[in-house]
């Protein structure tokens, strides 16, 4: 039985790795660059989650062989002007702490009657620092008033899809890979490299 083809994922989010491992671990062999530690840290220095998983996905990808997956993705807020947008992960002043990014969104959000947001996320497939085809998914929601669940990650636990009662971190990794932002983009990335092997 030949292997399946080999996808790196340009990223170190442990959480989006296993995202994407469940949802298409079966049809490809999903690494992430935690696998190559000569793999330097790419600056995410874009105005756009475009700019950004352009960046990430031509770095990687000029340094390793293969296709190359990645993934900038993000909250945006309608009462908050689209923030926190492409600085997301950064929002409550630390890189990456999400505990922090979640309370400065409560903070913002305080007394706002408009709780109208979503995820966005685009993804940039890559090889041999050169762009093959790029991607985009949203999930539209809103933005509750205290954090409900333990599940997934970062803003989860503020987020209520459309036509659900629960968060993301209530709902769990099996139903929010069903209607994610990640999961709308991924699928579009698997019908093309399927459609391209
Ligand atoms: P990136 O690594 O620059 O793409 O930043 C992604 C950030 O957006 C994360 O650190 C989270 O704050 C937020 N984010 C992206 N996708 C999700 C998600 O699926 N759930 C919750 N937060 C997310």
């Amino acid at each position: 039985m030949t292997p399946p083809p080999r996808l790196i994922l340009a990223t170190r989010n442990a959480h989006k790795t296993a995202e994407i491992r469940a949802m298409i671990g079966g049809r490809f062999e999903v690494l992430d660059v935690t696998s190559f530690p000569e793999c330097p840290e790419i600056a995410e220095t874009g105005t756009t989650f475009l700019e950004n998983a352009r960046l990430k996905a031509l770095g990687i990808s000029r340094l390793l062989g293969g296709r190359v997956l990645s993934d900038d993705s993000g909250l945006e807020v309608d009462a908050l002007g689209g923030a926190p947008g492409v600085g997301s992960s950064s929002y409550g002043g630390r890189e990456g702490d999400h505990a922090r990014n979640n309370a400065r969104l409560l903070e913002e959000m305080r007394g706002v009657t408009d709780r109208r947001a979503r995820f966005r996320c685009t993804m940039v497939l890559a090889a041999g620092g050169r762009e093959l085809a790029h991607f985009s998914g949203t999930v539209e929601g809103r933005i509750i008033d205290e954090a409900r669940g333990a599940l997934g990650f970062g803003y989860d636990p503020l987020f209520i899809p459309d036509g659900y009662a629960a968060t993301f971190a209530e709902l769990g990794e099996d139903v929010k890979n069903t209607l994610s932002h990640r999961s709308r983009a991924l699928a579009q990335a698997v019908a093309w490299l399927e459609q391209a092997t």
